[in-house]
């Protein structure tokens, strides 16, 4: 039997991308076959798809950080014919072969049950962006922010981390400030809970080690010069959770606001968190991810042709929210 996948190669000439039909024989060793319905396209597919970074470590590869599916076979006691799945991680797509394709192998470890509260498709909607948006406030709450200590500052806000991050916020009784470059989506960010937009210009270039005292907290998914103006225009004492890297991977800022303020860095990874914050962020979203919301920042679906194009929308920073990937057309 064969199916279909995204396969990135590289030989002589450099990287390729294109739909193939591979034989299943092909598939890497796990012990949990997956139909997969859904997969999504996260800032990491784009950077594998288009080969603009080395994150795929191993050739020829199937892209697609998450999925969602139902077991076809299984060898794992947790796991039996039937279950719907969620995957989110653990370096599929980048050193195992991963979700953009109708058939997945997996081990079981790295899978957890497709959460009651939602549809195959509304848990690909979160995927790995909604899913470390999540870890991202779990870190402030956990760290002992609370809304009375003032604004919550989302970098990105229009990328999938950034959306879920607002909509996560506002219902956690947060009051949001956006920062954005999309100056035509500031009605959307204010559906999603946003009271405060920025344009993302006053954050992404070089300012004062200490700035004027703004934010009790920070989600930032844009890291570079806008990490480091978030971090010096932090309040006393408060937190700044570091997800991502949209404008780069430095961190080009001072010790100043850590140690004249106390101000504390908290860093997220996703990739490899264990299962006990994996599953209580995803109780998080079940709580606190209204459906109106989900629908509003997943409001693209395409087939697995799209996605191709798609991961180099992504990294041109021109996409909103989060794309759906339906493999199966
Ligand atoms: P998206 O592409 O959906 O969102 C990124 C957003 O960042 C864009 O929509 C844009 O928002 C903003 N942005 C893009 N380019 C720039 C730039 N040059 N300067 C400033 N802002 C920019 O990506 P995701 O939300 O999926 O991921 C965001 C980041 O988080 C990525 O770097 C990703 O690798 C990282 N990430 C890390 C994880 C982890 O485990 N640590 C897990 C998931 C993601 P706007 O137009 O509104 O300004």
């Amino acid at each position: 039997m064969s199916f279909s996948a995204i396969v990135i190669d590289k030989g002589d000439a450099g990287q390729t991308v294109a739909i193939q039909q591979v034989d299943e024989a092909q598939l890497p060793e796990g012990d949990v076959t997956i139909d997969v319905e859904y997969s999504t396209l996260n800032y990491k597919d784009g950077l594998a798809i288009t080969g603009s970074s080395p994150v795929v470590r191993k050739f020829p590869m199937v892209p697609g950080i998450d999925l969602v599916g139902t077991v076809r076979e299984s060898s794992n006691g947790e796991y039996k014919a039937g279950d719907k799945v969620v995957l989110n991680g653990w370096g599929v797509g980048e050193g195992h072969w991963g979700g953009l394709s109708q058939v997945a192998r997996l081990k079981g470890e790295w899978l957890i049950p497709l959460p009651a509260a939602f549809s195959p498709k509304q848990a690909v909607s979160i995927g790995t962006a909604g899913y470390t948006a999540a870890l991202c406030v779990d870190a402030l709450v956990n760290f002992g922010v609370t809304p009375d200590q003032g604004e919550i500052l989302v970098t990105g806000a229009t990328g999938g981390v950034g959306s879920v991050a607002i909509a996560l916020l506002k219902k956690a009784g947060f009051t949001v400030a956006a920062s954005s470059g999309k100056a035509s989506e500031h009605e959307y960010l204010t559906k999603l809970g946003a009271t405060t937009i920025i344009d993302r210009a006053e954050l992404s270039e070089k300012g004062k080690p200490l700035q004027k005292e703004r934010w009790a907290g920070v989600v930032d998914s844009v890291g570079s010069f806008t990490l480091a103006n978030a971090v010096a225009q932090t309040k006393y004492r408060g937190a700044v959770a570091a997800c991502g890297l949209a404008q780069g991977a430095d961190f080009p800022a001072t010790v100043m606001p850590f140690i004249l303020r106390g101000v504390s860095l908290l860093g997220i990874d996703s990739v490899n968190a264990p299962k006990a914050p994996r599953l209580a962020a995803w109780d998080r979203l079940a709580k606190d991810l209204d459906a109106s919301a989900l629908e509003l920042i997943a409001a693209t679906e395409i087939g697995l042709s799209d996605a191709i194009q798609a991961g180099a929308d992504i990294l041109a920073g021109t996409v909103r929210g989060r794309i759906v990937v339906d493999v199966n057309r």
